[in-house]
């Protein structure tokens, strides 16, 4: 009979955070499937009692916690304890963790020292007669794979992004609080400051409806044979403030910037998106500008709705790279499609 724990931090205000209830519809769904187990939480934060109750609603039997405001920010060696505790006072067999960065960093430490194992990644879960799998991704999304694992405990950290969100309601829970005793050695590391973009200038939304992408053609010498750099900015800018689209960007226009071009100055090797970039999940793409080389589109895997506007009826888009090409110079269809949305706000 399995245990599977949902293992979470909360966030600085004591929430949870969306990533966590997506995790807990895989714990859930997992938990439905496999007749005769238990589902049990565990948070870890300064104070986990609200985070608990906005989960009450949800078929967990009992909720852990290890509190303090040792725990509070993410620390491996505080988190790897507390995460220890908590999965070894749940007898937990299975073990789902939505894979924060926080989490990323822990989950394998925590294997180790639980002598158990990990698998990363996680997009899926499915079960049938009383066994489990879960689904993954290789070879830059290429290929999906399946696994099945008889070591127990089975840690599992599943991708944000990849599943539904559980709407399960609040109420009232019981949380057993797990004592921890940390050494002093454990609380060496302090985080002093977290440094981010100011929210206007974050060009990079994991839930927006769409994804924009630019490619270096808004760099090139266009028909009147000189290139049109402040514009390609203020329509890309433009675009992204009255869209809030997340901005996504080809290898050759973040690469402009280290060969010493004049380049868009809001783009970084963060908003690459391919094979040796990102794969982000929304469910529309508008690539502008770019090629749609294989390399590139292979990070448009999770894309519903690929739409490409490509002077070059030719290019890779045309060739079922995306479900709309629209043959047309961006300049003129972007400035055109801004002045159709800042006419609707
Ligand atoms: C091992 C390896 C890994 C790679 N990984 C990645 C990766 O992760 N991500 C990635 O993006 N690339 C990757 N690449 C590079 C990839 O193969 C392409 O070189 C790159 O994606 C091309 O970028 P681009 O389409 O922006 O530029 P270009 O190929 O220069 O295309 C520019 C396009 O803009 C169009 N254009 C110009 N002006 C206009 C206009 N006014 N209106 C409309 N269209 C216009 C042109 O017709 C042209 O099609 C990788 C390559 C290798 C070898």
């Amino acid at each position: 009979m399995e245990t599977i724990l949902l293992l979470a931090h909360t966030e600085n205000d004591g929430s949870l955070a969306k990533a966590v209830r997506e995790a807990l519809h895989a714990a859930a769904t997992l938990h439905k499937s496999l007749a005769g187990s238990k589902l049990v939480v565990g948070l870890i934060g300064d104070k986990v009692q609200a985070a608990a109750n906005s989960i009450a609603a949800s078929p967990v039997t009992k909720y852990f916690g290890v509190t303090g405001t040792d725990f509070s920010q993410s620390r491996y060696a505080t988190d790897a304890v507390a995460a220890e505790a908590i999965c070894r006072a749940a007898q937990a067999t299975i073990v789902v963790a939505p894979a924060t960065s926080r989490w990323a960093r822990v989950l394998p430490g925590v294997a180790q020292r639980l002598g158990g194992r990990v698998d990363t990644h996680v997009t899926g879960v499915a079960a049938a007669d009383g066994k489990f799998s879960v689904s993954r991704w290789y070879y830059r999304q290429r290929m999906e794979g399946a696994l099945t694992r008889t070591q127990r405990p089975w840690l599992i950290g599943i991708d944000p992004g990849s599943q539904t969100a559980c709407d399960c309601g609040a109420g009232t829970a019981a949380v057993e609080m797990v004592a921890v005793n940390l050494a002093e050695t454990a609380k060496r590391t302090t985080v002093v400051d977290i440094r981010e973009p100011k929210a206007d200038a974050q060009t990079i939304r994991p839930d927006a409806q769409l994804l924009f992408v630019t490619g270096a053609g808004w760099t090139k010498k266009q028909a009147d044979g000189q290139t049109h750099l402040p514009d390609a900015e203020k329509l890309i800018l433009g675009f992204l403030k009255n869209s809030r689209a997340s901005l996504g960007s080809s290898k050759s226009l973040v690469d402009l910037s280290g060969e010493g071009q004049a380049v868009l100055p809001f783009l970084s090797h963060l908003n690459q998106i391919g094979q040796t970039g990102a794969t982000p999940r929304h469910p529309k793409g508008l690539s502008t500008c770019c090629h749609g080389e294989e390399p590139h589109t292979v990070g448009w895997r999770f894309i519903g709705d690929r739409r490409a506007v490509n002077l070059d009826p030719n290019c890779g888009w045309a060739r079922g790279k995306a479900d709309v090409l629209y043959v047309g110079d961006a300049f003129a269809v972007v400035s055109k499609v801004n002045a159709l949305l800042a006419a609707n706000s």
